[in-house]
């Protein structure tokens, strides 16, 4: 069965799958060079084993497996100097402004493609600010020197098959799937606030069982998603598609990184991605979807990243980096209308609506704190950080008037990046994955 029309257009976007095919193809080597070569984007700061789960206390959820561990930065000497403790301490002072805004301010004439030129002053202030913003749609990581983070080489731990399956994968994906239940009319609780969320795990089921129900008629034999999301509005259909097409692009990295258990070796798995992805039209259609919201979003910071400065220490890589990013944010501009966040949240009705959406992700960004297995929370966090500051920006962010702008902390860009990333690099997956899918078909 071909899952989907490529001529057909990705429901809630204005492009169609072809489209976005053709963009990635253009796009992945460069998104692929910021992820993997560059110290400021292929390291992360998050803490990954400090924050105990808000919703509910299960010590048997843990995964045990060698392929569940993750490879932290405990020597210092394997972090990049400019984010060693030491260094942070000598650069604590007033509470850090957007990088070297003001210094940025006297050189925004020189040219930044090609290099910034010797003199363009540009500091190095390291932030340290873990506060919330309450503009923010996930619950920050810590970028502090005197938090309890760790720094994680992403090349070092990728993602890929662990192993983690069972009760406590099944519970925490019931429970983001919870947090879609808009339509009860109740407005969810921030639980950062309250002591712990009282679940009703039916509901969840319920809920999710509504969606199913649609996914199946769905994979019965229509090209396009073809999901009827009943009376929906378009930003509540907007979340379920988020936390779905999340769901996919872990599910893709698991089936195309798996390993075969009888042999020890690695590699992509037909079957799985078969029975995950393959016959569920819409969840590569919500995948998709977030190709579509994110590469939108890092299109829209184009002023801002003009003024940024990527600092790790290491002059010609930070020039580098910059060179690629706006390489980056120019060829999305070149590019056709993907998203248009404008027609959201506008409806007078939906007045509080904004806030509810917000709260109901930033208790999916907590839930990452309840998976068992540490490569899968790690990955779960950066990505729901990612989303996170899509939806800031996407909302919050005036695009012609940087400086109203709240401020880009360095852990969100680098969820932003790294989630565009997983997506681009889930939908070549899916790409090959089809391909494969035919050549047995054909009997090739
Ligand atoms: P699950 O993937 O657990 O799905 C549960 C149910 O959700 C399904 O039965 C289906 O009804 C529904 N569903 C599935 N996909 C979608 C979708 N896209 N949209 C809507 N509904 C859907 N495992 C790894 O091997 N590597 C990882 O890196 C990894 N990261 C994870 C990160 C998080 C945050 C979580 C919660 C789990 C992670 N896991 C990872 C586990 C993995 O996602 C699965 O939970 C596990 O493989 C068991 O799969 P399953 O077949 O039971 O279905």
């Amino acid at each position: 069965r071909c899952p989907l029309e490529p001529n057909a257009i990705v429901s809630d976007a204005c492009v169609s799958y072809k489209a976005l095919d053709d963009i990635n193809k253009e796009l992945a080597p460069v998104i692929t060079s910021i992820t993997h070569n560059t110290d400021f984007f292929s390291y992360y700061r998050l803490n990954l084993f400090n924050r105990a789960c808000p919703f509910w206390s299960d010590e048997t959820a843990m995964c045990g497996n060698i392929a569940c561990a993750v490879q932290t930065l405990e020597n210092e000497e394997d972090i990049p100097p400019v984010w060693r403790a030491e260094e942070l301490g000598k650069l604590e002072g007033p509470k850090a402004e957007h990088p070297g805004r003001k210094q940025q301010e006297e050189h925004k004439s020189k040219p930044l493609m090609g290099g910034l030129g010797e003199n363009v002053g540009e500091s190095c202030v390291v932030e340290y600010d873990d506060e919330c913003d309450e503009r923010d749609y996930c619950v920050p990581e810590d970028e502090s020197a005197t938090g309890n983070g760790d720094y994680v080489s992403l090349l070092d731990n990728p993602e890929r098959f662990t192993g983690y399956i069972g009760a406590s994968a099944q519970q925490v994906w019931d429970t983001v799937y919870r947090e879609n239940c808009f339509s009860k009319g109740q407005k969810t609780v921030d639980v950062g606030k309250s002591e712990l969320a009282a679940f009703d795990l039916r509901s969840v089921m319920k809920e999710h069982g509504r969606h199913q129900a649609a996914t199946e008629q769905a994979s019965q034999g229509t090209v396009d998603d073809g999901l009827e999301f009943d009376d929906e509005c378009l930003e509540k259909r907007a979340f379920y598609r988020i936390v779905s097409g999340m769901h996919s692009s872990i599910s893709t990295h698991l089936c195309w990184e798996h390993l075969n258990q009888t042999t020890g070796e690695w590699g992509p798995n037909l079957v799985c991605y078969e029975k995950r992805l393959h016959n569920f039209p819409d969840r590569i259609s919500n995948l998709y979807f977030n190709y579509a919201l994110v590469l939108r979003t890092v299109g829209k910071l184009r002023n801002h990243l003009k003024d940024y400065t990527f600092c790790s220490g290491d002059l010609d890589q930070d020039r580098q980096t910059k060179y690629m990013v706006l390489s980056l944010v120019d060829r999305i501009a070149a590019g056709p209308k993907i998203f248009d966040e404008t027609v959201m949240f506008q409806d007078p009705s939906a007045i509080g609506l904004k806030e509810d959406f917000r709260n109901r992700f930033r208790n999916v960004s907590r839930l990452m704190d309840c998976v068992g297995c540490d490569k899968c929370r790690l990955w779960g966090k950066l990505q729901t950080s990612g989303y996170g500051t899509a939806l800031k920006v996407l909302f919050e962010f005036d695009e012609t008037n940087d400086a109203l702008n709240p401020r880009l902390r360095r852990t969100e860009l680098v969820a932003l990046v790294n989630t565009l990333g997983r997506i681009s690099h889930s939908m070549s997956a899916i790409v090959n994955f089809q391909k494969m899918v035919e050549a047995r078909d054909a009997g090739v």
